[in-house]
């Protein structure tokens, strides 16, 4: 089979190409290095057994030459590609809103031409402010205004949704939804936020971990691995296209208590730091205070459930950190 991965060298992306060359089969990766980076695909370039079943484009999914060659040529397509991570999205709005709705729009587009399954990953954000939990893929929404550039990610990822559904609906096109909550593992960067990758960082430095608002605010986190098979599990299942799924941890913590384990668990003699959201992003910065996703729908179809522990998921980042 041929897989199209777009951000195949991404976090989530370079794990996902792998697992399906595991599998014995061609990969085709299209990335334009915007978050992703050529070291994250190194071990499985080098990796001889997958050398001449591994093809990587560095280029824009905007590029609609490139994409309609990669689309043409693969069975399924996965689309990874966007603007992640909160702080890029609100240091580059604008680029942000251009590949998250334009990229994902050309990239049903072309799926739908070549009748090709896919995949969208949508993400936990599209809740928007909520409070109870777990949140359930029929849940209404609750946004911001649209002077709080956080909200933008959402509402271009909603708009993604709707554009696959949309495409599912009025020409059969195949296309799965996924909310991915948040996912770690080795090979993510703290660079855009992300919290679990800069608390390591900075507990191994023995620096103080920067806890933003009141560190009240509590986040489920998946293991990449776990990821890929919920996303490998949805793909191969005959009656997952037009549905939407999370994919997601049920271990819910705070941030504080987030930030301790990692100074337990690293043996560090970091301090914590209580920084306002303010100046850890921006003014007026609007956080989503919990986020817990209801797993039920994806146990129902594929029987998903994580398999990787909070404390197993930490003690793995903390390992590849220090190596
Ligand atoms: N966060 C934090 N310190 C950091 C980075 C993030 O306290 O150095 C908080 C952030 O404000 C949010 C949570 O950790 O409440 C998760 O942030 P992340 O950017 O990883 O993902 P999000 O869930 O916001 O998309």
């Amino acid at each position: 089979m041929r897989v199209l991965i777009t951000g195949g060298a991404g976090f989530i992306g370079s794990h996902l190409a792998e697992a399906y060359l595991e599998q014995g089969n061609e990969v085709y990766i299209i990335d334009d290095l915007s978050t992703g980076s050529q070291d994250n695909i190194k071990a499985i370039q080098e990796n001889k057994a997958f050398s001449n079943r591994l093809f990587v484009t560095i280029d824009t999914i905007l590029n609609q030459n490139v994409m309609m060659e990669l689309v043409g040529t693969c069975d399924l397509v996965f689309h990874l590609a966007a603007a992640v991570g909160v702080r890029y999205i609100l240091e580059n709005p604008l680029a942000s809103i251009n590949i998250n709705v334009h990229g994902t729009e050309k990239v049903l587009e072309l799926c739908a031409k070549f009748k090709k399954k896919v995949l969208i990953t949508s993400s936990s954000e599209v809740y928007g402010k909520h409070l109870h939990a777990p949140l359930v893929e029929t849940d209404n929404i609750i946004y911001g205004p649209s002077s709080k550039f956080r909200w933008s990610y959402a509402a271009s990822k909603l708009m993604d949704e709707f554009t696959a559904l949309a495409y599912f609906r009025t020409k059969g096109l195949p296309a799965i939804v996924t909310r991915l909550f948040n996912t770690v593992g080795p090979r993510q960067t703290g660079a855009y936020g992300m919290v679990i990758p800069r608390f390591v960082d900075q507990a191994l430095k023995n620096e103080p971990l920067t806890v933003y608002g009141d560190g009240r605010q509590t986040r489920t986190f998946t293991y990449v691995k776990d990821v890929v098979q919920a996303l490998m599990g949805l793909m191969s299942h005959e009656k997952t296209a037009g549905e939407v799924f999370n994919i997601g941890g049920t271990e819910e913590i705070t941030m504080f208590d987030l930030a301790k384990k990692i100074i337990d668990a690293t043996g560090s003699t970091s301090a914590i730091e209580i920084i306002p959201y303010e100046k850890a992003y921006e003014k007026d910065f609007e956080d989503m205070l919990r986020r817990v996703p209801s797993i039920e729908k994806i146990k129902s179809y594929i029987g998903f459930a994580p398999t990787t522990d909070l404390d197993t998921i930490l003690h793995k980042v903390i390992e590849h950190s220090r190596a």
